[in-house]
């Protein structure tokens, strides 16, 4: 029986980096807290939590902790999603909180376009789910002054608003960026419909490779194989998109969070498995679920 892990599987360097950077400041000594959960595995995070590393929800608990000066002396780590200047305004003002920017380095060059283009007095455009982490970051660098479209129907509706259209009627200019992790295709039907329909448009595709390469195999993968594994934890939107992409190639395709998923019911006679995992989990949970599969078919 043979085992394809694909080699895109597990963090991606953003999350690596931001991962990494919580355990070693684990070591400083000092009570760390992350600004969010520093990626979308329960597990890591409930492992951070046992070593003593909070979690600040959002704005309002971290008004509310600095107000009960819970974070006195204390390090805040912002995750790979970033996050807005009020965040930063907030914490750095609090005075005795040291700040770790673990913000993506590919996410912060998103920060620095739109605030660049912003400040030409463009209007900017962001393809994304408004709701996300890294979305509200961005829109946080400008004061929320952006659109945010997260299909075509949005962004056929938004290009035909009359105000949008006079503005760029009378020369606005707009830039066009998009959440990492939002999917290519799309990205392109929606950039040739404000291609359409305004006059100036520049489009800056922030499309992280990572996303795309880790797609891109899982379906390749998925074509091989009898039966695909997808490792991710339930809550992460990039894992459940990989289960889509395999499980439309293969119908033996499993969703686990850790080995302990991974039940009798898998066939035996699969003779090729492929696995993949999704930006948030971790190598050890990889690493567990390959042996088990080779040493158990
Ligand atoms: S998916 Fe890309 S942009 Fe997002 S954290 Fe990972 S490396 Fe950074």
């Amino acid at each position: 029986m043979e085992v394809k892990l694909a080699k895109t599987a597990g963090f991606c360097y953003g999350v690596e980096r931001a991962v990494n950077t919580v355990y070693e400041e684990i070591r400083s000594g000092q009570r760390i807290y992350t600004y969010g959960p520093i990626v979308h595995n329960d597990m890591v995070v409930e492992d951070l939590r046992k070593q003593g590393v909070g979690v600040i929800s959002d704005l309002e608990d971290l008004k509310a902790r600095i107000h009960a000066g819970e974070l006195n002396n204390t390090a805040v780590i912002i995750r790979a999603h970033g996050v807005g200047q009020e965040v930063m305004d907030i914490l750095s003002s609090a005075g005795d909180i040291r700040i770790v920017d673990a913000t993506c380095p590919f996410v912060k060059k998103i920060h620095d376009i739109v605030k660049e283009h912003y400040a030409a007095g463009e209007r900017i455009i962001i393809t994304g789910t408004k709701a996300h982490p890294e979305v509200q970051g961005i829109l946080g660098q400008i004061g929320g002054d952006a659109f945010v479209v997260e299909n075509t129907d949005e962004a056929y509706a938004l290009a035909d608003d009359p105000a949008v259209r006079n503005a760029s009627e009378e020369g606005c200019r707009f830039c066009l960026v998009s959440q990492t992790t939002f999917n290519t295709e799309k990205f392109k039907d929606i950039v040739d419909i404000f291609k359409k329909k305004l006059y100036y448009v520049t489009v800056v595709n922030t499309i992280c490779n990572a996303t795309q390469l880790r797609q891109k195999e899982a379906l390749a993968l998925s074509r091989e194989c009898d039966a695909m594994i997808v490792i991710g934890g339930k809550h992460s939107s990039n894992t459940a998109k990989l289960y889509d992409i395999c499980s439309k190639e293969c119908s033996a395709t499993y969703f686990i969070e850790s080995l302990d998923d991974l039940n009798e019911t898998i066939d035996q006679s699969v003779r090729c498995f492929g696995i993949t995992a999704g930006a948030s989990t971790p190598k050890t949970i990889i690493q567990e679920v390959l042996k088990y599969v080779r040493d158990e078919f």
